[in-house]
């Protein structure tokens, strides 16, 4: 009896997850030459649109997977340049009770059509706006200011120009080399990773990676994946407990492409201004 109450408990431990990042596009309106996501001219990630049924199909798996989900967030590429996302805000409401805020990433060169403007609104203070200011290259900023601001949703403006740049600007990134890190040092640094230890996870075509290097790096055909570098979503064969076994221990072990990444030294690399065109 004992026995069976213990894996009962086992069982229903509740799966969080912190932050779910989706990623309808890797389209974008600007070609920033230290993109972190590779998506760069030359950088080696396709930029393409991913068919509005396949992003909700994959929604709709990692609320099968997760009990709850903290953030749910829509990152790109750019967001607005996605021709579905009114549908795409609209499409979760159906998991309103499953998250606690839906977020928005945007780089403020597209402000919100009308459509967008009335699927955010639904959401009320549930809504919060991450907005990249790169300066005179986020043309619609104020306009997606004045939106955000008349309609009470919250919203930060990171400032990625001139001087005072946020976290000093970015990191170079960009040219992904093996750094041959024996293994337990590269456990070791992986693990104490600033993007590993905010729990994020990275949702895109399919696939669910804990960070965006894991997703886009693969994307780029640097590696062949390990076992265990992200959850199928659409792979039927695999069950829900196994995901869910794989999703206990996101954080615990290094990727593939920790081996290539030099986001684990971010506190000590040199920064450089962000959003460089090319
Ligand atoms: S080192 Fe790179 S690939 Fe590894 S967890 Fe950090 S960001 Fe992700």
């Amino acid at each position: 009896m004992s026995n069976n109450k213990t894996i009962l408990a086992i069982e229903e431990k509740p799966l969080i997850a912190r932050r779910l990042a989706v990623v309808p596009t890797t389209n974008c309106t600007l070609n920033c030459r230290l993109c972190g996501d590779f998506l760069f001219t030359g950088g080696g990630v396709e930029r393409r649109d991913i068919p509005f049924e396949d992003v909700c199909r994959d929604i709709d798996a990692c609320f099968d997977l997760f009990d709850h989900v903290e953030w749910l967030q829509f990152v790109g590429g750019e967001v607005y340049i996605y021709s579905d996302f009114a549908k795409l805000i609209r499409y979760v409401e159906k998991y309103n009770n499953r998250f606690n805020k839906l977020v928005i990433e945007t780089n403020a060169t597209i402000a919100p059509n009308a459509d967008e403007q009335a699927a955010m609104l639904a959401y009320g203070e549930k809504l919060f706006v991450f907005i990249s200011n790169y300066g005179d290259n986020s043309y619609e900023r104020e306009m997606f200011i004045k939106f955000l601001s008349e309609n009470n949703i919250g919203y930060s403006l990171k400032k990625y120009h001139g001087k005072d740049q946020y976290y000093n600007g970015w990191i170079d990134n960009t040219i992904p080399r093996d750094l041959k890190e024996p293994g337990d040092v590269l456990e070791v640094n992986s693990k104490n990773c600033p993007q590993n230890r905010i729990k994020n996870m990275h949702v895109y075509d399919g696939k669910l990676h804990r960070c965006s290097n894991s997703c886009f790096m693969l994307e780029m055909g640097l590696f062949l994946p390990k076992e265990r570098d992200f959850v199928n979503l659409r792979d039927n064969l695999i069950s829900r407990e196994e995901k869910r076994e794989i999703l206990n221990e996101f954080y615990d072990y290094a990727r593939q492409s920790c081996r290539y990444c030099k986001q684990k030294y971010m506190a000590v690399l040199p920064r450089f201004p962000a959003a460089e065109q090319m």
